[in-house]
């Protein structure tokens, strides 16, 4: 007989997982609450310029995980993309992450590696042995200025909490370079799918056995239905946040169309007060093999996410770990349901590593499937 699953949300963990079990040979149906695919990832072509946009703010692909990479690319040419972000503070422009250039900039200086190196050792706040928030790890490793400068303004505007609320892992996601390399990410792998994300979600979906609901909610009650459920929705939502609701960062973008090249890049960080936006993505610069006369730019602020926002970012702060406990407690005793993804395992995760843990998550489960069968 053949097994039904029910997949909730079709972003990049729901989606894997239904293609992986639908050519296993299940009967996958995918309930996607919203009126399109590939979730926080999606990406359409603006209809007055033609560019294509990160709807929900930028994603750029990098992985270090080969099978992620290959994956992927079954799916989608990804074109050669790297990703080199610019800051803006003080009225000055800097390239981010820190690098040689920017520190010397910054102080002025003409630093060779070792020098620079040396120099920063002697910025860093040598006290703070073990870097537990994130000014901790700031203070400890580039010193005061620069994280004044870049780091301490610019979280304040993206969390909406001191950077002595925040955990240190949040600030580990960005390197310090002593050389010029101002590659945002330092992983062996790094592009853009040329048609886009959706395309490749929609690639992804795109085997027998897989339906696809759009603008359908999935109710907990209706999972009776099915032999398994994957749900990749808010952990919280799942149990009627009966222990209240986790928190979320959401993001609002102000759009503004122009003509020609408006920034100079895709990504623009604005790190003080002067403005109150995080940054400046224009889209078109994800796309350079494109050509477009007009651009289309968002403008990103990000606030406190109330009940009828898109969540973004988990806050996952260590004072609510004992909220998130309960969830994966009652996560852990429900039976028949996987809790996957970002928003189900309320946790900061790249695309790649979605995507690593999706594949696992299938590969757990065919392979349990396949124990029982046999015995
Ligand atoms: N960050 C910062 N200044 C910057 C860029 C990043 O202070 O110019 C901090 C900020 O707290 C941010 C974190 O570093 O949330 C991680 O940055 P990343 O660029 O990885 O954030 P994402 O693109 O995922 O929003």
């Amino acid at each position: 007989m053949t097994k039904n699953v029910a997949i909730v949300g079709a972003g990049f963990s729901g989606a894997v997982i239904a293609h992986q079990l639908a050519k296993a040979g299940y009967q996958v149906e995918v309930f996607e609450s919203r009126s399109h695919i590939a979730g926080n990832c999606h990406s359409e072509r603006d209809a007055e310029t033609n560019v294509l946009v990160h709807v929900y703010g930028p994603h750029i692909f990098h992985t270090d995980n080969e099978r992620v990479w290959k994956f992927v690319n079954e799916f989608s040419q990804f074109m050669p993309y790297v990703n080199r972000v610019k800051a803006i503070t003080n009225n000055r422009v800097f390239t981010l992450p820190i690098n040689l250039l920017t520190i010397n900039q910054f102080f002025d200086k003409t630093f060779r590696p070792a020098e620079a190196q040396e120099f920063l050792a002697s910025l860093g706040d040598k006290t703070i042995e073990n870097p537990v928030t994130f000014e901790d790890q700031a203070l400890r490793f580039v010193g005061r200025e620069l994280y004044e400068a870049f780091f301490k303004t610019y979280t304040v505007k993206q969390w909406g909490l001191q950077p002595t609320e925040l955990p240190a892992s949040i600030l580990k996601r960005l390197p310090v370079r002593f050389n010029y390399d101002d590659n945002y990410f330092s992983h062996k792998y790094q592009g853009m799918p040329k048609d886009g994300y959706t395309a490749i979600v929609e690639k992804i979906l795109d085997v027998p056995g897989i339906t696809v609901h759009l603008n359908t909610a999935f109710n907990p009650d209706q999972k009776g239905d099915y032999d398994h459920v994957f749900y990749s929705g808010p952990i919280d939502a799942w149990f009627g946040h009966r222990e209240g609701r986790l928190p979320y960062r959401t993001l609002d973008f102000e759009v503004h169309r122009d003509k020609g090249d408006y920034q100079g890049n895709a990504v623009i960080n604005y790190c003080d007060n002067a403005q109150r936006y995080t940054r400046i993505t224009e889209h078109k610069h994800f796309s350079p093999w494109e050509q477009h006369e007009g651009t289309v730019c968002y403008f990103e602020y990000s606030r406190q996410c109330e009940e009828k926002d898109t969540p973004y970012y988990p806050i996952r702060l260590a004072r609510d770990k004992v909220q998130l406990e309960k969830y994966v407690r009652l996560a852990n005793e429900e039976p028949n349901v996987t809790f996957i993804g970002r928003l189900g395992t309320y946790r900061y995760l790249d695309m790649d590593v979605t995507i690593d843990e999706a594949l696992r998550t299938a590969d757990k489960f065919l392979e349990c499937a396949s124990d029982k069968a046999q015995m």
